[in-house]
């Protein structure tokens, strides 16, 4: 249920608001924009009548909310949510463009892709140190030992840093070395990290979308971290399985504008685990970018051919540039800043 404030509703009419709901021992949620006061109404609202709520003066109306997600969904959060990674927005009008190699392979690597990333106009940088593989023998990534070589990097060249967590065990040191936690498509519904991620992890989370999961499946995942207590959650389509087998996985577009209408949380794409093939990434980055999208995360490797995973989908340094310079223009159209 959610109870919007009439425009003129002022600090004590929130409070007096907020005692109604509470006395009827449910958790209200706050949401004050720019032009409309909403309080939320999160628990067991099966007592509270919506007609005596209505009868406060402050109280413009008061609406049920039918989707099993509430802190991530639209109506408790009109406005769209922007999220600060180590000072870099995310939402609204800014974007995130996040550069980097799949995985740390050494601090030379990193370092190098990192410099040439920052120059084109990349804002974060991404490297997996911990990597979800499908073959026990491919190559696992560094551990942490990894994640010391990110912040090297980050000294370098001041970029935030973005890194995949898969277990719990890790989150004191992502806190200390990471600027955005990224939770992997695979570990979507694990459901024992995201409610850790959400507790105990100061930091902003990128969550992807499972490879079969449908968009409530991939809000409720979100809903599990802002219901555990991190209300900053990034979302980033991965592209999802498909009987089509000639691309890694198909691109659904489509997840931006529906994301938008169910969720006031910033969408990432991400077309390069997607096509899996570096040429798709170009095409598919312009349709996102144009379609509205809060941010790119592509893959850029200093040498693909000898990268230790992903390098049929990463592109060149001189590629990223490129394709960054064709989104300017883009993005100028939508309303977004590169
Ligand atoms: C990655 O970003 O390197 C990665 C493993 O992504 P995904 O979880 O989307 O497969
Ligand atoms: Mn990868």
């Amino acid at each position: 249920m959610i109870i919007v404030l009439k425009k003129r509703a002022d600090d004590n009419d929130l409070q007096r608001v907020l005692q109604k709901v509470e006395n009827h021992g449910v958790q209200a949620h706050v949401s004050k924009g720019e032009s409309v006061t909403v309080v939320g109404l999160i628990g067991d609202t099966t007592k509270v009548d919506p007609e005596m709520m209505e009868v406060d003066e402050a109280v413009d109306k008061v609406m049920k909310v039918s989707e099993p997600y509430k802190l991530a969904n639209r109506a408790f959060h009109p406005e769209d949510s922007i999220i600060d990674v180590a000072g870099v927005k995310v939402g609204g009008d800014h974007m995130a463009l996040i550069a980097g190699p799949c995985s740390v392979e050494s601090v030379e690597q990193v370092t190098e892709i990192a410099k040439a990333v920052k120059e084109s106009g990349a804002n974060m940088l991404r490297g997996g140190a911990f990597k979800p593989r499908t073959s026990p023998y491919s190559f696992q990534g560094m551990g942490t030992a990894g994640l010391d070589i990110l912040v090297e990097a980050k000294k370098a060249t001041g970029l935030p840093i973005v890194s995949e967590s898969m277990d719990a065990k890790y989150i004191d040191e992502f806190n200390e070395k990471v600027d955005l936690v990224q939770i992997g498509a695979r570990n979507m519904q694990n459901f024992d990290l995201l409610k850790e991620v959400g507790k105990r992890c100061t930091k902003p989370i990128l969550l992807k979308r499972g490879l079969c999961a449908t968009y409530e499946e991939w809000i409720m995942s979100a809903e599990y971290i802002m219901a555990s207590g991190n209300p900053n959650v990034i979302l980033c389509e991965r592209g999802i399985r498909t009987f089509e087998t000639y691309t890694r996985n198909t691109l659904d577009l489509q997840s931006i504008p529906v994301l938008k209408k169910m969720t006031h949380l910033p969408i990432v794409i991400d077309p390069s685990h997607a096509g899996g093939k570096w040429w798709l990434v170009e095409p598919m980055a312009k349709a996102a970018v144009a379609a509205g999208c809060d941010g790119l995360m592509i893959e850029v490797h200093n040498n693909p051919e000898k990268a230790l995973c992903d390098g049929p989908q990463s592109l060149k340094p001189e590629k990223y540039d490129e394709l960054l310079k064709q989104l300017s223009g883009i993005a100028k159209i939508v309303g977004k800043e590169l």
